[in-house]
């Protein structure tokens, strides 16, 4: 069993309304792996990852955990093989409680402990997110950003979640503050070898914290790779332009918007949704829809550009 993914994401599609948030999205992860998720405001990285979480259902496709289908869960009913960290910590918590309660429900529907004994326990926890003691008999509002962001944190390693989701759990943080997290992860992640998605709009917080990594556009995903080589080598014209925009790019809190490439007087139908925006686009874009293909060494790109490249590139190798 533990050679098989911890998690696979089949087919997996979203729809709101008229917007389809999420496109047909398949991927795996292994046990022990950090994969990141990366790409501009409004892609559809939190709606993957709440359906992944079983936060809400999917229109298509599914979500296999351990081999077996997983469903939806009522948020914070119980303890969940797969766990969420979200941006805004107020949504993990209700504020007017004490902070110790949370810790405390998620520890107990674990196992049966008392209060007293789950105490020592959380204190603990909170030990290892850097919080003192003395925040335990404190009401959530009075914390601080950065202190229920931890707290949040100690919410979920408490539950022992084998996947833990991350999304963007750190960048409505001051940087100083979002350093320090960003170390405790690191440890988190040394000590405990536990499984992470974690989704950023950062790629330089992404090639730190992951060994993986994928790029959405627009629902889709256009390219998975080891993290390292996909920062040095992308194959999708898009994370190229992602890499080239560096850190600041698409900040979700209002910073540099994605450039635009002047779309062309025949643009718009093209079956890459990144056509309008492709600085490297061709006739031939318009007319071939982008397969998501593995190029060996776990890379896969959705772009016909790329898959011509390659071909071509083989071709000279026979
Ligand atoms: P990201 O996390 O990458 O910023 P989201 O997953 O939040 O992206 O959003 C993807 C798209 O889905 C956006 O167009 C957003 O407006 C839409 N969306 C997200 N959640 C909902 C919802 N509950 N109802 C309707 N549309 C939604
Ligand atoms: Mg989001």
């Amino acid at each position: 069993m533990e050679n098989n993914p911890l998690l696979i994401v089949e087919n997996l599609q979203k729809v709101y309304g008229d917007t389809e948030a999420v496109h047909r999205v398949s991927f795996q992860i292994e046990h022990g792996q950090s994969v990141g998720v990366v790409g501009e405001s409004g892609c559809g990285k939190s709606t993957m990852v709440r359906v992944i979480a079983g936060l809400e259902r999917p229109t298509g496709g599914q979500v296999l955990f351990r081999g077996r289908p997983y469903h939806l869960r009522p948020k914070r009913k119980g303890p969940s093989p797969i766990n969420m960290v979200f941006q805004d910590p107020m949504d993990s918590f209700d504020g007017r409680a004490v902070l110790f309660d949370s810790p405390y429900e998620a520890l107990s529907h674990t196992r049966r402990i008392g209060r007293r004994d789950a105490v020592g326990e959380i204190e603990s926890v909170l030990e290892t997110v850097e919080l003192p003691a003395s925040c335990l008999r404190r009401r959530i509002s009075q914390l601080s950003g950065g202190q229920s962001q931890r707290a949040a944190i100690a919410r979920v390693l408490l539950t022992e979640p084998e996947l833990l989701i991350f999304d963007e759990a750190t960048s409505a943080l001051d940087v100083s503050v979002q350093a320090q997290i960003i170390h405790l992860l690191l440890q988190l992640r040394e000590q405990h070898r536990r499984t992470y998605l974690f989704i950023s709009h950062d790629l330089a917080l992404v090639a730190c914290l992951c060994d993986r990594v994928l790029v959405m556009y627009k629902g889709v995903l256009v390219e998975e790779g080891p993290v390292g080589e996909v920062m040095e080598h992308p194959l999708h014209p898009y994370t190229r332009l992602l890499l080239s925009c560096g850190r600041a790019f698409a900040m979700d809190r209002g910073g540099t918007p994605l450039p635009e490439v002047p779309q062309r007087s025949a643009g718009g139908d093209s079956p890459c949704r990144f056509y309008p925006h492709c600085p490297e686009r061709t006739s031939l874009c318009m007319e071939v829809a982008p397969e998501f293909r593995e190029y060996g060494g776990g890379r896969r790109a959705a772009c016909i550009r790329c898959e011509k490249r390659m071909t071509e590139k083989a071709d000279n190798q026979i």
